[in-house]
């Protein structure tokens, strides 16, 4: 019998259980529905990044990927219809929106009497699978990474034996990419496998110091690529573990914080599925009575990357500019943006959203909960990060901050991190700071204060 495979977040052939689940049944039609609500909360960035890899993938298909738009519970039953389909493979959408959507999915194939098969997820742990002895999910990292890892995971799995696709007459339009500035990398399986083994060969050995430092730019770049499923993140802890053979010191240091911050993306995605609501809203109720400041024209210097502060400023340009910014980085901006410009975090998340190429509720609204400290708790809210200082440590001889900020380009080494110190500092039109920092600081553990009043 035919079988549908309903695409979203998992953009590849390979490594592919649910794929592998329908070619086991029959002839499989290759889906995939422009949802306007997911659309509409994407950003241009990330509407260019899935024109570009349903381009990809459609090639990959040899053509036979269908596009339809619309609401995927009217028009997954109708092209069962169309091409008589027992059922519908999906990869198991754990994200708020996704449940909500594929149980009215469900329901709307059930009625047409099409099955709704889920196989895998598009983590190595299907989230909310994780447990403790008693049966409840774990509210903080380390924990949950040691029973993540005692859980295990499936090896990649194999490619269908057979796999023959089905042809529907009308395949529908690929989406237009929309124009933009952002330089983004090509998402397609091809570019993230060679990615990922260009990272392994040149720069995990050193990923665990290497990867604090922005101006090296060392980090994988797969975030990307698991974003929108052009490679399993399993395919990737596979390989880790066939090179940890063999390895000591400080390379199998590197590789293991490398499975650590890949566990850091399982981690968050699980928060999510436990707490729904914690995608817009804090998932604690700790900092309910902060007082927080309403986005005004600070908060679009910081956007533009015009505070005055050297790497905020680096940081926010290097989003604009590549749809991406270092870990570290996004860290600090997050931070002056809660606890120097005192304004609630979901204003932060919404821009990095709308510019990120990687941009995923769940990395992205708990890393930013995280700095706010109204997430998963291991950053309180009253450690402050100072800009200058994050700067000294992390970007010692100015390269990050110079590269992303021209008109500091001309100053030498760490001197670009305190322009008000360089006599030449503002010639080339760098803005002045917008706040004092201690002051902001104060202001902020002032607020912390007054909430346990
Ligand atoms: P690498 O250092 O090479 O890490 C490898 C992989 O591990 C990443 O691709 C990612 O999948 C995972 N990872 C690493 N660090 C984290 C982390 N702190 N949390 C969750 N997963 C992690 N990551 C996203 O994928 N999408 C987002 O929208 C996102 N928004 C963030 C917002 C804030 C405020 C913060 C502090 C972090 C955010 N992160 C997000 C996490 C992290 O910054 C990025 O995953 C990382 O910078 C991606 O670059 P990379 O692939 O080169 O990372």
């Amino acid at each position: 019998p035919r079988q549908i495979l309903w695409f979203r977040r998992d953009l590849r052939l390979g490594d592919h259980p649910a794929l592998a689940a329908a070619a086991a049944e029959g002839d499989v039609l290759p889906v995939f529905v422009l949802d306007d609500a997911l659309l509409a909360a994407a950003g241009d960035v990330r509407r260019a990044a899935l024109a570009d890899a349903l381009t990809h993938l459609r090639e990959a298909t040899d053509g036979a990927l269908v596009v339809r738009s619309g609401d995927p519970a009217r028009i997954l039953p109708a092209l069962a219809a169309e091409v008589d389909a027992t059922a519908v493979h999906v990869s198991a959408e754990p994200f708020p929106y996704g449940r909500r959507r594929d149980d009215r999915v469900r329901e709307a194939l059930d009625a047409a009497g099409v099955a709704f098969v889920e196989t895998g997820s598009p983590y190595a742990v299907t989230p909310g699978r994780v447990r403790n002895g008693s049966g409840d999910r774990y509210k903080v990292f380390t924990p949950f990474s040691k029973a993540w890892l005692d859980h295990g995971w499936r090896a990649p799995a194999d490619d269908p034996e057979t796999l023959r696709w089905c042809r529907v007459d009308d395949l529908g339009d690929l989406p237009a990419a929309p124009a933009v500035e952002a330089d983004i990398p090509t998402v397609s399986e091809a570019s993230a496998l060679a990615r990922w083994h260009a990272f392994l060969d040149d720069d995990l050995d050193d990923y665990d110091t290497g990867r604090d430092v922005p101006g090296d730019d060392t980090t994988s770049r797969m975030s990307v690529h698991l974003k929108w499923g052009t490679i399993h993140p399993r395919t990737m802890l596979a390989e880790l573990e066939r090179r940890a053979r063999g390895r000591t010191g400080r390379r199998m240091q590197s590789l293991l914080r490398y499975r650590t911050e890949l566990a850091w993306r399982e981690f968050y995605a699980d928060v999510l599925w436990h707490a729904p609501h914690s995608d817009w809203r804090d998932l604690t109720d700790a900092l309910a009575a902060l007082q927080y400041d309403e986005p005004g024209d600070a908060f679009v210097a910081w956007q533009e990357g015009r505070t005055g502060f050297p790497m905020v400023d680096a940081g926010m340009r290097q989003l604009l500019a590549q749809g991406w910014m270092h870990n570290r980085v996004r860290m600090l901006t997050a931070s002056f943006l809660v606890k120097d410009l005192h304004v609630w975090w979901p204003h932060g998340a919404r821009h990095f959203l709308d510019h990120l190429v990687d941009g995923d509720i769940a990395s992205n609204n708990h890393g930013w909960q995280w700095t706010a400290g109204t997430g998963t708790d291991a950053a309180p809210y009253f450690r402050v990060f100072n800009p200058v200082l994050q700067g000294q440590r992390f970007d010692p001889d100015g390269e990050y901050v110079r590269r992303w900020v021209p008109e500091l380009a001309h100053l030498p080494g760490g001197t670009v991190h305190e322009p008000w110190k360089a006599a030449a500092g503002y010639d080339h039109g760098y803005p002045e700071r917008i706040l004092d920092h201690k002051e902001e600081r104060a202001e902020a553990l002032d607020r912390l204060q007054a909430t346990k009043r």
